[in-house]
C-alpha cells in the first residue's frame, strides 16, 4: 500500500512538474482508477458506473467544444465580471514595449542556456574612441564645484564642446548627423560623465532619453525629422520635454494642460492649428531649451480634424521663441545646477503640423510616450547610478586606505570594511545589470518591465552605496567644497529616485503590476479574450489560455515544492556555465518556480484587487527584480571570462539577492490576505524551511580588499569611469595618495618600530621622518617618498573652509570678469 501511495504521488509530481498535457493526465487517471477498481474488487455494475463517470469526465476535459461549453465559458463569464475595466492610458502603458528575459523568469523555468548564449555587448572601436577621447576630455574640462557652487551651470566652453562633439545627439542616426551610437555606448558615455559631474551627465542624458529626438525618430514626419534631427544632433537646438504639471506628477496621464483645434493666422496665412494652454514644472533643460516637447490633451469641439471631441494626449514640438511661450525661470534641484525649471503658456496658437507625426498622431501621445519610455529608462538613470557607484567604490576604497585612525587604515577596521565591501559588491552587480540591459536594448528590445527594474534597483543601490560612502568618509563627506567628492553625490540621489517614475510607485505598481500581465505566459491572452474578443473566438482563446494556465500554476507549485525539498539539486543549470556557479543557477531556478507559483496564487486569490494591494505587488516585484539582478551578475561573470579575483563580488551579490528575495517571499505569505492559503504557500515554497542565508563575512572581507588594493580587480570593477590624474585636484591627489600610502607601508613600519624601541622620540609627522633620516633609519629616497605621501595625504584629508560670505563677492567678480572677457572676444 505504501509503495502504491508513493508511486501515485511520484507520478502526480512528475506529470505536474513536466506540465503533462490533459490527455496524459487522463490516461494516468484512467490507469489509477482501473488499478483501484481491481484492488477493491468492485462488482460489474459499480465498474460500469465508474467507467461511465470516468468517460464523462475525460470527455469533459479533453473534448474542447464540450470543455468550453461546460467549464471555460462559465469561467470566462465570471472573469469578465471581476476583471476591472482598464482605461485607454492604462492599456497603452501595459501594451508598451517588449518582454525579454523577464518572461523567462516569470515562466518558472528560465532557459539559462539561452541567456548565456546571448553575445556579450561590446563597444565598436569608434565608440570606444569617443569614450576615451571627447568623453575624457569633457570630464577634464568640468570642475563640479565650479558648476554646482559658483556658476550654477556648466561653463560656456563645456556647453560648446558637448554640442560640437555630438554628445546631445548620441541616439540620432548618422544619416541625420548624429553619432548613431548603440545603447551600450550611450550608457558608457553617461556613466563616465556621471563619475565627474552630475550636472554634466544630466545635461547630456536628457536629450538622449525620452524627448524630442526619440519621439521624432519613431513617429516624426519626414519633414520634421529632416528639419529637427540634424539641428538636435549638432546642438543647434537644445531640447526638453514637458509632461509633468503641478497637478499631475506620477499620474501623468491626468495632465490638465489642453489644446483646442481651431483655425488661426500663422506667418500671414490662415492655417489649421491649436490654441494650447499649459503649466509645467520640473522640466530639465527647460530654462535653456530652444525646442519644447509638450504633452497636452487635445480637444476638437468643431470636429475640424474629423474625429471625436476629446482626442487624447498629444505631443507637439514648440520652438521656445513662439509668442506666448514662457520659459527661463529655474528650480534648484538639490544644488545640482543642471538646468531645470517651469514653463507656461496661455492660448498659444501653433500650427497643427507641430504635432509630432503630424495630424494623424493627434491624440496618440500617450501611446508614443509609453512606447519610447523603455529605451531611455533602461539607460539614463541605471547608468548614472552605476557611474556613481564606480566612483564611490574607487574613491571610498582609496580614502579608507589613506585615512588612518587608531593607527590603522580605517578600511581595515571591520565596521568600515563591512560598508566598503557592500559598496564594491553592489557596484559589480549594478555594472552587470547596466551592461545586460543595454545589450537587450541593442538587440532590439524595448524592455518595459526590465527598464523599471533597472531604474528602481540601480537608483536604490546607488543610494545604499552613497550612504555607506558618506559614513566611511565621516566629516570629510559632510563639509562641502572643492575637496569633497562624495557630498554632491549624496545630495543628488533623490533626484534619480524621483524622476522617470518615482521609486515607490515603480516598485509598488509597475514592476509586478506590468510584469504580471506582460511577462506571464497566459494572463494577457486571458484578458484579451475577456475584453477584446467575442463569441467563439473569445471562447476558444480563453479556453486554451485558461487550461494552460492551470497546468502552469500546478507545474510551478510542484517544481517549487520539489526544489525546496531537494535543495534545488534537480533544478536546471546551464550546461556551459562555470561549475562554481552551478548552485546559484539552480537556486535561481528554484526561486523562479516559487515566484511563478506565488504570482499565480496571488492573482487567483485577489484578482483585480491585487492592483490595490501595493505591498504584496511590491514584494512580488522585488522577487522578480532579484532574479533579474542575479541573472545579470552570473552572466557578467561568464562574459568577463570567469575572473577568479571577482568571485567574492559574485558570491556576495548573488547571496544577498537570494536573501532579499527570500525575505520578500516571506513577507508576501505572512501578509497574504487569504489566511487559509498562508500555510499552504509556505509549505509549498519552503517545505524544509527557508533555504537562503545572508552573504558571508569572508566574502564581504574580500570584496572590501578589492577596493583597498590597486590591481586588476579594482580596475575591472571601476572600468569606464573618469579617474582623476591631476594631483592638484582632490580625486587626482586621492588616487596618488592611495598608491603612495601603499608604497610607504614598509617605511611606516620602520618608523613605528624605531619609535616603539625608543630610538626615535614620538613627535608629529615630518619631524619623525627627518629624525629617522638623520639616524640612518631611512634613506634619502625613502624620506622623499614618505614626504610626498604626507603632502598627498594631507591634501586628501583636508576639508574646505570659507569666508563668512562664502566668497560670494569674489565669485561674482570672477564671473563678471569672465563674462566681460567673453563679450570682448565675441565683439
Ligand atoms: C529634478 C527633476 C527633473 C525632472 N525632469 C522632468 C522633465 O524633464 N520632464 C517632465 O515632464 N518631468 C520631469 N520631472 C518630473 C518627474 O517625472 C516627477 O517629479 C515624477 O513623475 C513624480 O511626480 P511628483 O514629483 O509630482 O510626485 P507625486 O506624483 O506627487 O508623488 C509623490 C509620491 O507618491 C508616490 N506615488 C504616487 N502615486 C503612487 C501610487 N499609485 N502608488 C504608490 N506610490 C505612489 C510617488 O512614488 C512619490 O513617492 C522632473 C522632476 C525632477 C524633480
Amino acid at each position: 500500500m505504501i509503495g502504491f501511495i508513493l508511486a501515485t504521488v511520484a507520478a502526480f509530481l512528475a506529470l505536474a512538474y513536466f506540465q503533462a498535457p490533459v490527455l496524459v493526465w487522463t490516461v494516468a487517471g484512467g490507469l489509477l482508477a482501473a488499478y483501484l477498481s481491481a484492488v477493491a474488487g468492485f462488482g460489474a455494475t459499480t465498474n460500469i458506473v465508474l467507467g461511465i463517470l470516468f468517460i464523462a469526465v475525460a470527455a469533459l476535459l479533453n473534448l474542447r467544444p464540450l470543455r468550453r461549453l461546460v467549464i471555460s465559458d462559465a469561467v470566462l463569464a465570471i472573469y469578465r465580471r471581476i476583471l476591472p475595466d482598464m482605461s485607454q492610458t492604462e492599456k497603452e502603458a501595459i501594451d508598451a514595449g517588449t518582454v525579454w528575459w523577464d518572461a523567462d523568469l516569470f515562466s518558472g523555468r528560465p532557459d539559462w542556456d539561452r541567456l548565456l548564449a546571448t553575445p556579450e555587448p561590446r563597444l565598436t572601436p569608434e565608440e570606444q574612441a569617443f569614450v576615451d577621447g571627447p568623453c575624457e576630455q569633457v570630464c577634464s574640462m568640468t570642475d563640479d564645484w565650479e558648476v554646482t557652487h559658483e556658476r550654477y551651470d556648466l561653463p560656456p566652453q563645456v556647453w560648446q564642446y558637448i554640442k560640437e562633439k555630438g554628445f546631445l545627439g548620441m541616439i540620432i542616426p548618422k544619416n541625420y548627423g548624429g553619432l548613431g551610437f548603440s545603447a551600450l555606448a550611450h550608457s558608457a558615455v553617461v556613466m563616465k560623465l556621471s563619475t565627474r559631474s552630475n550636472a554634466l551627465a544630466v545635461t547630456v542624458m536628457v536629450p538622449n532619453s525620452l524627448g524630442p529626438a526619440e519621439l521624432l525618430l519613431h513617429y516624426g514626419t519626414e519633414e520634421q525629422k529632416n528639419h529637427y534631427l540634424p539641428r538636435l544632433a549638432k546642438g543647434l537646438e537644445i531640447p526638453c520635454f514637458a509632461l509633468t504639471s503641478p497637478e499631475a506628477g506620477s499620474d501623468a496621464a491626468s495632465i490638465p494642460d489642453y489644446g483646442v483645434v481651431c483655425r488661426g493666422r500663422w506667418q500671414g496665412k490662415e492655417v489649421l492649428g491649436m490654441r494650447v494652454t499649459w503649466d509645467k514644472r520640473y522640466i530639465t533643460l527647460g530654462p535653456v531649451a530652444s525646442l519644447l516637447g509638450l504633452a497636452f490633451r487635445l480637444y476638437d469641439p468643431e470636429r475640424l480634424l474629423g474625429g471625436k471631441d476629446d482626442l487624447g494626449i498629444t505631443c507637439a514640438l514648440v520652438p521656445t521663441g513662439t509668442p506666448g511661450v514662457e520659459i527661463g525661470r529655474r528650480h534648484l534641484p538639490l544644488n545640482m545646477a543642471f538646468q531645470n525649471g517651469p514653463t507656461r503658456g496661455k492660448d498659444v496658437f501653433m500650427p497643427i503640423d507641430w504635432i509630432i507625426g503630424g495630424r494623424d498622431y493627434a491624440g496618440k501621445g500617450w501611446m508614443m510616450l509609453m512606447n519610447c519610455l523603455a529605451a531611455g529608462r533602461s539607460i539614463s538613470l541605471p547608468t548614472s547610478s552605476v557611474g556613481g557607484a564606480k566612483a564611490l567604490a574607487r574613491y571610498t576604497g582609496a580614502y579608507a586606505r589613506v585615512r588612518s585612525q587608531f593607527k590603522t587604515p580605517i578600511g581595515k577596521l571591520e565596521g568600515v570594511e563591512e560598508a566598503l565591501g557592500r559598496i564594491a559588491a553592489n557596484c559589480y552587480l549594478m555594472d552587470a545589470t547596466r551592461i545586460m540591459t543595454a545589450g537587450a536594448v541593442d538587440a532590439g528590445e524595448k524592455p518595459s518591465v526590465i527598464s523599471a527594474i533597472a531604474k528602481y534597483h540601480m537608483t536604490e543601490r546607488a543610494r545604499d552605496c552613497v550612504n555607506d560612502a558618506m559614513d566611511i568618509h565621516g566629516g570629510k563627506g559632510i563639509c562641502l567644497g572643492p575637496n569633497n567628492y562624495v557630498g554632491r553625490g549624496y545630495q543628488v540621489i533623490p533626484v534619480g529616485i524621483t524622476v522617470e517614475g518615482a521609486n515607490i510607485l515603480t516598485r509598488s505598481l509597475i514592476i509586478f503590476g506590468q510584469g504580471a500581465i506582460r511577462c506571464h505566459p497566459y494572463v494577457l491572452r486571458e484578458m484579451r479574450a475577456a475584453k477584446e474578443l467575442q463569441g467563439v473566438e473569445a471562447s476558444r482563446e480563453f479556453d486554451d489560455a485558461f487550461t494552460s494556465h492551470i497546468g502552469h500554476t500546478l507545474a510551478n507549485g510542484v517544481r517549487a515544492f520539489v526544489h525546496g525539498f531537494s535543495g534545488a539539486l534537480l533544478a536546471p543549470a546551464p550546461a556551459g556555465a562555470a561549475p562554481e556557479m552551478k548552485r546559484y543557477y539552480q537556486r535561481a531556478s528554484q526561486l523562479s518556480a516559487a515566484f511563478a507559483f506565488l504570482a499565480d496564487m496571488s492573482m487567483l486569490a485577489m484578482g483585480g484587487a491585487l492592483k490595490k494591494k501595493e505591498k504584496i505587488s511590491a514584494r512580488l516585484g522585488d522577487v522578480l527584480s532579484m532574479m533579474y539582478l542575479i541573472s545579470a551578475t552570473l552572466k557578467h561573470y561568464e562574459d568577463q571570462g570567469r575572473q577568479r579575483e571577482d568571485l567574492p563580488l559574485v558570491h556576495w551579490s548573488v547571496r544577498d539577492a537570494l536573501w532579499q528575495a527570500q525575505q520578500a517571499i516571506d513577507a508576501t505569505y505572512t501578509n497574504f490576505p487569504v489566511q487559509p492559503l498562508r500555510g499552504l504557500l509556505r509549505w509549498v515554497v519552503y517545505p524544509l524551511g527557508t533555504p537562503f542565508r545572508p552573504p558571508k563575512d569572508r566574502h564581504n572581507h574580500r570584496c572590501a580588499g578589492i577596493v583597498l588594493e590597486p590591481g586588476a580587480a579594482r580596475d575591472r570593477l571601476t572600468a569606464g569611469m573618469h579617474v582623476g590624474r591631476d594631483e592638484n585636484e582632490v580625486t587626482g591627489a586621492l588616487e596618488a595618495a592611495f598608491l603612495a600610502t601603499i608604497a610607504c607601508e614598509a617605511i611606516e613600519k620602520k618608523l613605528r618600530e624605531a619609535v616603539k624601541s625608543g630610538v626615535l622620540v614620538t613627535r608629529s609627522g615630518i619631524e619623525v621622518a627627518t629624525a629617522a633620516k638623520e639616524k640612518g633609519i631611512l634613506s634619502e629616497e625613502e624620506l622623499a617618498l614618505w614626504r610626498r605621501k604626507e603632502v598627498l595625504r594631507k591634501h586628501v584629508i583636508k576639508v574646505d573652509d570659507f569666508p563668512q560670505d562664502f566668497a560670494r563677492a569674489e565669485i561674482m567678480q570672477k564671473l563678471e570678469r569672465e563674462s566681460a572677457a567673453a563679450a570682448r572676444a565675441a565683439a
